[in-house]
């Protein structure tokens, strides 16, 4: 399986390809002992990556939010440049960009990309759509615009309680999740935005409740307003969800898959993943 993996770290003023096997974080980093840290998952395709800038300025914004330093594009293209070296262009990728807090004490943050192909199950999810469960993440709506401690809308590396959702999700039978607020509003998925289409609109969650901005939801937003399809930013609830035309989880690495069962409830997709799947592959 190595070989069908890449990693590069930054080094000396330099990216430095390593093998997949060879350890390039002191196991004193903070990303390693804190989560300590922001990420960027970002899609390799026809061995490019042709919606990295969204990405690039996301990590920059995370970065930010937990007052590390973003050592920049240049940095970030060096590693993508060397892991993508040698990357069949066949496959479907996903390049992960960390940056760890380091050691802490001053030194220098940790810069890694790591590129792997994209898992089957996630391009059948693409494919076939996804049984997914609501779970509350406990906290009000409008909390965390007013917390900035809950680094809401931070891609940070603590995805452990997001890892912990899909495992309750799977335990349940499901393969993904909807977070919701404590009042019960529509948030996001634990890797990915939701939008429904309902009354001819397209909608998604507002940032202000601290979900990440998608950028794949922003770039189907875009494309489907200049292809004359309405979008609106609206507080939902799961029942806007049930009674809406269609439910989708969206991601860069995983595109739009439909949710075919909500709650144990099955749901159609009137029809529309079809057009959606192309507005994001043009
Ligand atoms: N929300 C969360 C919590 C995520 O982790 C992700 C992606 O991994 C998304 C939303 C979707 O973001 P993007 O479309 O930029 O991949």
């Amino acid at each position: 399986m190595s070989e069908l993996r890449a990693v590069a770290v930054w080094r000396d003023g330099a990216a430095a390809r390593v093998s997949p096997l060879e350890p390039v974080l002191s196991a004193f980093d903070q990303g390693l002992v804190r989560g300590d840290g922001v990420f960027e998952s970002v899609a390799v395709l026809d061995g490019g990556t042709p919606h990295l800038a969204p990405h690039l300025a996301r990590l920059s914004r995370s970065a930010g939010l937990l007052d590390l330093a973003d050592p920049g594009e240049p940095v970030w293209r060096a590693l993508l440049d060397a892991v993508l070296a040698s990357w069949d262009a066949g496959t479907e990728g996903v390049v992960r960009l960390l940056l760890t807090r380091g050691l802490g004490e001053g030194e220098p943050p940790t810069a890694v990309a790591l590129l792997a192909p994209v898992p089957a199950e996630t391009l059948r999810q693409r494919q076939t759509g996804v049984s997914a469960v609501s779970l509350s993440l406990g906290v009000p709506a409008d909390f965390r615009a007013t917390a900035p401690w809950l680094l809401g809308g931070a891609k940070t590396l603590s995805y452990a309680v997001n890892m912990a959702a899909y495992r309750h999700a799977h335990r349940l039978g499901a393969d993904d999740v909807v977070f919701t607020s404590l009042e019960g509003r529509v948030l996001e998925g634990p890797t990915s935005t939701v939008v429904w289409a309902a009354g001819g609109t397209l909608h998604t969650p507002p940032v202000e409740t601290g979900i990440l901005p998608g950028t794949t939801q922003a770039r189907l937003f875009a494309r489907a307003q200049a292809d004359g399809w309405p979008t609106a930013v609206t507080p939902g609830t799961v029942d806007d969800l049930h009674a809406a035309d269609a439910v989708w989880l969206v991601s860069g690495v995983r595109g739009a898959a439909a949710v075919h069962t909500l709650d144990g409830r099955v749901r159609g997709d009137g029809g529309l993943t079809a057009r959606v799947q192309e507005l994001l592959a043009r």
